[in-house]
Order: C-alpha cells, then structure tokens, then sequence
C-alpha cells in the first residue's frame, strides 16, 4: 500500500475544494483504517464547498470533507477487538465521547462532546479514512457499496420518521430531498394511509411518487394547507415529517397538523425564523419532536431492518455515481437540484 493517497480537500476557508495528494491517515490503538469504497454527497457538503456563513463559522480547513461512507478494514489498532481486515463496514458519523451524562445515560447521539467526521475530523471523499472501531457498522455484503455508504443519511428518515405512529395516519412529508423522500419509502413500509409529500421541485416531486408519497403537493402554486384538509377529510395530518428546513414549510407544518398530531422536525433552517408560538404549537396541543442524527444502534438496525431486509429499495434515490475525480460535476449537479443522492467512487 502507498503512503499517500488522493482526496477532495478544503485546503483554506473560502469557496471550492481541491483535488490533491495527502498522507494516508494515521490510525490510533482503537482506530481502523478503511479503503473507501463509495461516498455520498450530504447538502452540508455543498455548503462547505460553497463556504456559507455557517462554514466560514463551523469548518477549521485544512479538512477532507465527507461523512457518508462504507468501505473495507484494511488496517486494525491494536486495541480494535470487534473488527478484522476484510470487513465491509459503514459509519456512524458522529463520534461521541463514551463519558458525558447523555451517553452514560444511552443517548450518543446528542453526546455533549460530538466530534463528527468530515467536519471536526478528516472525512471519506479520499482513497482512506481513519474510523474509530465505537463508530463502525458492519454491513451486509448483500448491501452494494452505493446502498451502503446512504445508510448515513437514510438513518436520518429513519429516526424522524419512526419518531410518530405512522400506521394508519394521514402523513404529510415536507421536502422531497434524498432525506424526504427516504423517509415516504419508510411511510409507506409502515403502513401510513394517505403520505402527501410537498417541494416546489417537480423533479423530486416525481423521485417521492416513485418512492410511495400517495399525493404530491407544489407549494409554489398550491395552497397546501388547504389540499391536506381536503384530502383528510378536513382533519388535518396526524403526523409531519419536516425534512426541508424551509421557514415556510416550517409554518405549513403546523398549519396543515391537526390539533394533538406530531411534528417532528430534522430540517434545518438557515437561521432564526419567526413563529406564532401560541397559534402553532400550544393552542394545536402539537407534540414536537426535534431530531437529531441516528440513535446508536437503534437507528441502524431499524435501517438494516428495511435495506438489508429488501423492505425499501433506494436505489431510485441513487441518481448519479462518479468517480471521486468528478467531485466538481457532482456539486454542480447537486447546486442545480436535479438529483437525488449522488455518490462519488474513489479509486485510480
Ligand atoms: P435537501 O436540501 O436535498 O432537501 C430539501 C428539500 O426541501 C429540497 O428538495 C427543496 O426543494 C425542498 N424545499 C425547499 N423549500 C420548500 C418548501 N417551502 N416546501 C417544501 N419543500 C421545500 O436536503 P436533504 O439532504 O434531503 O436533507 C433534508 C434537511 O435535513 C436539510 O435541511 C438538512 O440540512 C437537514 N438535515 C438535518 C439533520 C439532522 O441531524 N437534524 C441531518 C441531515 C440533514
Ligand atoms: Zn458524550
């Protein structure tokens, strides 16, 4: 194995990201290293590559970015006692710290000192990442590398999704992005009734219908609080699953709610937004439920439950697959919102 390898880089804050050769990483006692296999694209990429204001405050550069991966153990510390070479592995981006109240008590996923890999740590979008053996995830070989390495942001509809009881009820999905429309995949496997799913892009519009949403909504030319009392027959939806972080959907949510349903909400918006907290959320009786990550290791069997079980098939979602070279076309592409998930392969 060579010492160096290839990876996307952001060498200083400011737009873009290189393409260069670094030294391959160093792994610690309780670290393995891992031969990226394929790694998909998040929006929180795009926003690194386009260096916003939540970048420039967030992002110490020089870092490779990329925190959605699978790949194969080609090195183990010598602590690393559940993990060999050879082993197919994904990730749990969030590397919590064992030792803080929150996971003492069972809950990692809103440890008080996260560190998450492609933003405080190096990431995958390079020939090797170091992975800490508390954050890996054996994978089925049934899993090819590209269902594999979306486990990531699929745990993400996940979690929101089965946060509510969706068997039976009227589900509205706000934002149709990869994480939107995974979670409608996951409505429709529970057995929601009616899933109406709404984004002013007709092109994922039509990446929800295939994926189970019963009706499709535009905001940008209907009124969606009105059509969802039309097609619950004036009740309201039970649940939303707010995945666009949209101030306007954020407010349609829970106009569109019917009093005593449930929000849960995994969007994030750009900023503060301005609500009528009364009107919203007290006089509506609303439960909301904010949600954050993937509950270790909840999420992720759940996730294997429905990918490695063949209940859900996202490889509609999966809309491009390009070398890691390419990462320039892949942001592009990404920027202009006619995909779905797009997933970069390392490799010479
Ligand atoms: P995405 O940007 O691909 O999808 C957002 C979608 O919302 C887009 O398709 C957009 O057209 C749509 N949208 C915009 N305005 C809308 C409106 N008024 N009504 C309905 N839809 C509207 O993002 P994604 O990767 O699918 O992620 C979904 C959201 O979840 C993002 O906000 C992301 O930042 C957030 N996120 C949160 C967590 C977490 O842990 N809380 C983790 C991952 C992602
Ligand atoms: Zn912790």
């Amino acid at each position: 194995m060579s010492d160096t390898m290839t990876a996307v880089i952001k060498r200083e804050p400011g737009p873009g990201f290189e393409l260069g050769t670094v030294p391959v990483p160093a792994i610690g006692p309780t670290d393995v290293l891992l031969r990226v296999m394929a790694t998909s694209i998040c929006g929180t990429d795009l926003h690194i590559y386009e260096w916003n204001e939540w970048a420039a405050h967030r992002i110490r550069p020089p870092l490779i970015p990329g925190h959605e991966f699978c790949g194969e153990v080609v090195r183990v510390g010598e602590q690393v006692r559940s993990l060999r070479v050879g082993d197919y592995v994904s990730a749990e981006s969030h590397v919590s710290c064992g030792h803080c109240y929150q996971c003492r008590v069972g809950q990692r996923h809103i440890c008080g000192n996260l560190k998450i890999i492609g933003l405080d740590l190096d990431g995958a979008f390079a020939e090797y990442v170091r992975l800490p053996e508390s954050v890996a995830w054996k994978t089925s070989p049934s899993l090819p590398p590209e269902v594999a390495c979306v486990q990531e942001p699929f745990g993400n509809a996940v979690q929101t999704a089965l946060s509510a009881e969706l068997t039976a009820a009227n589900v509205l999905v706000t934002g149709c992005g990869p994480i939107g429309v995974f979670a409608v995949a996951i409505a429709r496997a529970a057995g929601a009734r009616t899933i109406i799913a709404t984004d002013p892009n007709e092109y994922r519009l039509e990446m929800a219908r295939r994926m189970g949403a019963t009706h499709t909504l535009n905001p940008a030319r209907e009124d969606v609080v009105a059509r969802v009392s039309e097609l619950t027959g004036c009740v309201g939806a039970d649940v939303v699953l707010e995945m666009s972080g949209s101030p306007r959907a954020i407010l349609q949510a829970f106009e569109a709610l019917r009093p005593g349903g449930q929000v849960s909400m995994l969007g994030l918006p750009d900023g503060p937004i301005e609500f009528d907290f009364n009107e919203a959320v007290i006089f509506r009786a609303a439960v909301v439920k904010g949600i954050t990550g993937r509950k270790v290791w909840e999420t992720w069997y759940e996730t294997a439950g429905f990918l490695e079980g063949g209940v859900i098939d996202v490889r509609p979602v999966i809309t491009e697959k390009l070398p890691l070279s390419e990462f320039r076309r892949a942001m592009e592409l990404l920027e202009s919102g006619h995909g779905g998930k797009i997933v970069l392969i390392p490799g010479r």
